[in-house]
C-alpha cells in the first residue's frame, strides 16, 4: 500500500479500549489504528490520573522507536504515524504474556530481592508475566506457560531471543541520547501466523534515567508523585527525535 493511501486510512468501529490506548478497526481487515490517550494508571489501575499531552508524546516516542527497530530488522506491528495521537499498526492476536527486560535493579525486582535500586546487572534479566488484571499480572516462567498452555512454547522462546536483541539495540539507541535504559516491557502477537512485536515502547513501559544525573524520566514520576511528569516525557521525546 502506498504512503498516500495510508494517510487516508480512517477509523471505523472501536475494537478495544485499554487503560492508555484505544484500538479502532479500519477498512483494511489486517490493519488497526492505535490511539494514545492522556490517561495514566498505575498499580494495576488503583492510581488514576491524566498527564497533559501524554498521548501525543508516547505516540511519537513509540513511533520513533518502532521505526528504528523495523529498520534494524525486528519484526513489529508498526506501519505508519497518522497524526499526533494515532498510528497505523498490523492487527495482532496478542499473546497474553508481558516480557520484562532489566539492565538495572528497580521497581518490583528491587522489592522482591531486597536489592538497592540502581545496581547495574552483569547480564540482563528477562522475566515473564501473565497478562491478567484480575490476578495483578503474576510473574510466571516457561514451566507455567507449558503446563497451563498459556502460549506456544516456541513463541516464548523466540520472544525471549527477540527481547535480548531489542535490548541490545535500545540500550545503544538510548545511550547515544544520554539515557540509561533501566528496564522495559514488551508485548508480542501473531499477525497472519507471524510473531510481531506489538503494543508501545514509551516512558509508560520503560524506566529511563538520565545517564549523568540518574533523574527519572518515566512513569515512576507519576507512580511516586515526583512532579514534572509532562516535562520528563517531553525530554524523552526531544532526545529520541535527535
Ligand atoms: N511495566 C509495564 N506494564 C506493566 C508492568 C510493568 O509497562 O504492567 C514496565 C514498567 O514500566 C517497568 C518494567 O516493566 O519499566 C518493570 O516493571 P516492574 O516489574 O518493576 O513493576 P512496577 O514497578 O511497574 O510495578
Amino acid at each position: 500500500m502506498s504512503v498516500k493511501h495510508l494517510s487516508h486510512v480512517e477509523k471505523r468501529g472501536k475494537l478495544y479500549e485499554g487503560k492508555a490506548k484505544v484500538l479502532y478497526t479500519t477498512d483494511e481487515a489486517d490493519l488497526v489504528i492505535q490511539h494514545f490517550k492522556d490517561d495514566a494508571t498505575a498499580f494495576n489501575g488503583e492510581k488514576k490520573g491524566e498527564i497533559a499531552n501524554k498521548g501525543r508524546m508516547n505516540n511519537l516516542i513509540s513511533a520513533r522507536i518502532f521505526y528504528f527497530l523495523n529498520e534494524s530488522g525486528i519484526k513489529t506491528h508498526y506501519v505508519a504515524t497518522l497524526n499526533d495521537n494515532e498510528q497505523l499498526v498490523k492487527k495482532l492476536a496478542v499473546i497474553p504474556i508481558e516480557v520484562v527486560v532489566r539492565n538495572v535493579v528497580a521497581g518490583s525486582l528491587a522489592k522482591r530481592l531486597g536489592k538497592e535500586e540502581g545496581m547495574e546487572l552483569d547480564d540482563p534479566v528477562i522475566e515473564l508475566y501473565f497478562k491478567d488484571d484480575s490476578l495483578g499480572d503474576p510473574m510466571i516462567n516457561r514451566f507455567h506457560v507449558n503446563s497451563f498452555k498459556i502460549a506456544d512454547p516456541e513463541h516464548i522462546r523466540v520472544m525471549e531471543v527477540e527481547a535480548q536483541r531489542i535490548n541490545n539495540m535500545l540500550w545503544s539507541f538510548f545511550d547515544e541520547r544520554g539515557i540509561l535504559l533501566v528496564d522495559f516491557k514488551l508485548e508480542f502477537g501473531l499477525h497472519k501466523g507471524e510473531l510481531l512485536l506489538g503494543d508501545e515502547i514509551s516512558p509508560d513501559s520503560c524506566r529511563l534515567w538520565d545517564k549523568e544525573t540518574k533523574e527519572k524520566l518515566d512513569k515512576d514520576r507519576f507512580r511516586r508523585d515526583l512532579g514534572n511528569i509532562e516535562e520528563s516525557y517531553q525530554e524523552v521525546l526531544d532526545r529520541v527525535l535527535k
